[in-house]
């Protein structure tokens, strides 16, 4: 399994760890800040360095699948197909020493530019969950652009939510990484927003997303989520609602960018 170092800390740029297998799903090491695709999260990128110094570029994050499709504990680093060919057959070499082996211990880095955009957005959109008080049934967070399907047939205002998020991203809301167990959540099912997207039972404890401070009267949003985010609502910056569009007579589809 891989231990995935980005829930506790999401501010970790790089940390040293051993690859424990390289496989056609990618490269497994024993630890990463490497976010893998999940939660409509995009995968980080970003690049392995090895004892000498040479870097391995990743192109995607995802996590390690078993025959029948099922998610396994391990975090799979993906290079360009032709690079990981290269290491599956033995002929990716550097003076005639393997760019990467199993055991190798090597520094893993991400791409952080791309990876705080995807903070910012994703922070955001929870944010958005708060403004939209509707269960969302599609999400997807990319370096680019952020968007969210809302199951509702009213329309929306671009403008006063772009105004609602800079008065949330000025209001400098801290944001609280917490748990809470499956009876918890079982007690609580509206703390569950997406319908496309169950969290994970069954391990004893689900991973949580606090905005707003912990006193009852200043929570804003609360929901079960994996992915990474900045921690505090002003870091999210200038980023505005571009589109929305009524993608189905029940969904209505929330786009957002940063602002030019
Ligand atoms: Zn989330």
């Amino acid at each position: 399994m891989t231990t995935d170092l980005f829930r506790q800390d999401a501010y970790l740029t790089e940390c040293t760890a051993t690859v424990t297998a390289i496989t056609p799903q990618g490269i497994v090491l024993d630890r990463t800040v490497f976010y893998p695709l999940g939660g409509g999260q995009a995968g980080d990128a970003g690049v392995l360095v090895n004892a000498q110094g040479h870097e391995l570029p990743i192109i995607d994050t995802r996590k390690g699948k078993t025959e029948d499709g099922s998610f396994t504990a391990a975090i799979c680093h993906l290079p360009a197909p032709e690079q990981l060919a290269a290491l599956l057959d033995g002929t990716a070499t550097v003076s005639d020493a393997p760019l990467l082996a199993v055991g190798d211990t090597v520094t893993a880095r991400i791409d952080w530019a791309r990876r705080h955009r995807m903070m910012r957005f994703h922070t955001c959109s929870h944010l958005l969950c708060h403004l939209v008080p509707q269960l969302v049934n599609g999400c997807s967070i990319t370096p680019d652009y952020a968007r969210l399907d809302f199951n509702m047939t009213d329309p929306l205002d671009k403008d006063a939510l772009s105004a609602g998020i800079a008065r949330l991203v000025a209001a400098a809301l801290p944001l609280h990484v917490g748990s809470i167990t499956d009876a918890e959540l079982d007690a609580n099912p509206a703390l569950v927003k997406s319908m496309s997207v169950q969290p994970p039972r069954g391990s004893g404890s689900i991973r949580t997303i606090r905005i707003g401070g912990l006193a009852e009267d200043a929570l804003i949003d609360l929901q079960p989520c994996g992915g990474t985010h900045v921690a505090n609502t002003r870091e999210i910056g200038a980023v505005v609602v571009t589109k929305i569009e009524k993608k189905s007579a029940t969904t209505r589809r929330v786009v957002l960018g940063f602002a030019a």
